[in-house]
């Protein structure tokens, strides 16, 4: 038994399923950055993406349910061949579905990118971007030279078409810390935020979101190199606040792999913690009915201690 299910068991806390609310799809591991934390090892040379077949599955799957919410991640999930025939798809089913674009911004800009923003309005997309700082300096350290001037060109684009001004078009930001600590508190943070982004670059937006970042993929190769992992695990540990349980993401969303496997998140996603049947099979969207998911047991490990800690942390940002 990992060290997290032994902690709730401890607590008497029982981790099972609500009812499915999202769909995340993570449409594959190709990405125009490789930023230090990212847990998915994303990048431009992965070759991991979603097919057509495998959209048109999901789609089905999703017209004979209730889900209301389909969010899409990846990697930068712009760079699927299919990503507009992804949202066209959703947003014609009867009743049309919300969907969420996480973006990390800089795509936007990119040569073969640059009416998306547009597209991405005219469907109504809620954006949820990635923006670790406000500041120039800690931005290129984790994401990459020249991404945060990217990104801010990109929330200009954003606010011109009428993102974070208008209600039906939200735009969210995501602060993740830029090393082994704990995000500070979110409401002030977001204070901070939309002081600085309004005053040095005329920048509006909805609500920021802090993640914490979680000890696996990229940002755990990292901690192990600078012999930091113990130590970080440690802090999450002690961090451990039973109050974000009611509140955890993996209660009320189905993650979809790049090949329509199922997951209880996008991080037991990259841990390759697949939904199994009793023959020890992968489990895929389409085995599965969104109805009798209701308390079903969620996979654990280590890394949850990650969405425990402090104030917790979710799709959503922090949970208390
Ligand atoms: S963190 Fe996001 S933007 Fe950065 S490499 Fe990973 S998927 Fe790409
Ligand atoms: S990593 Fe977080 S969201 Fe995923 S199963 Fe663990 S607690 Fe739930």
């Amino acid at each position: 038994m990992n060290r997290f299910a032994q902690k709730l068991r401890a607590q008497s806390i029982s981790l099972r399923r609500g009812r499915p609310e999202l769909l995340q799809v993570n449409v594959g591991k190709l990405c125009n950055l490789t930023c230090v934390h990212c847990h998915v090892n994303a990048g431009p040379k992965r070759k991991e993406i979603m097919t057509r077949e495998t959209v048109d599955r999901i789609i089905d799957w999703l017209a004979n349910t209730e889900i209301p919410i389909v969010d899409l991640t990846g990697g930068a999930p712009e760079m699927i061949p299919d990503f507009r025939y992804f949202i066209e798809r959703v947003k014609e089913l009867q009743p049309s579905r919300h969907v969420i674009d996480r973006c990390n911004l800089t795509i936007l800009l990119e040569d073969g990118y640059r009416d998306l923003a547009e597209f991405l309005a005219s469907k109504k997309a809620e954006i949820i971007a990635s923006m670790p700082c406000y500041s120039a300096e800690n931005v290129n350290a984790q994401r990459g030279d020249g991404v945060f001037e990217g990104s801010i060109a990109a929330l200009q684009l954003l606010n011109l078409l009428g993102y974070g001004i208008d209600p039906e078009l939200q735009l969210h930001l995501v602060y993740n810390p830029v090393g082994a600590f704990l995000p500070a508190a979110q409401t002030e943070l977001e204070s901070d935020y939309k002081r600085e982004l309004q005053k040095y670059f005329g920048i509006v937006f909805n609500r920021l979101y802090t993640l914490t970042n979680l000890p696996i993929g990229r940002f755990a190769a990292y901690l192990r190199h600078n012999d930091r992992l113990d130590e970080y695990m440690q802090l999450l540990i002690d961090a451990f606040n039973p109050a974000t349980i009611e509140g955890l993401m993996c209660r009320n969303t189905i993650s979809v792999g790049w090949r329509g496997e199922v997951y209880d998140c996008d991080f037991n996603q990259q841990l390759g913690m697949q939904w199994t049947h009793p023959d020890e099979s992968g489990i895929f969207l389409w085995d599965i009915d969104p109805d009798l998911l209701e308390h079903r047991q969620i996979m654990t490990g280590d890394h949850c201690f990650g969405c425990t800690a402090g104030a917790g942390s979710s799709c959503g940002g922090a949970i208390v």
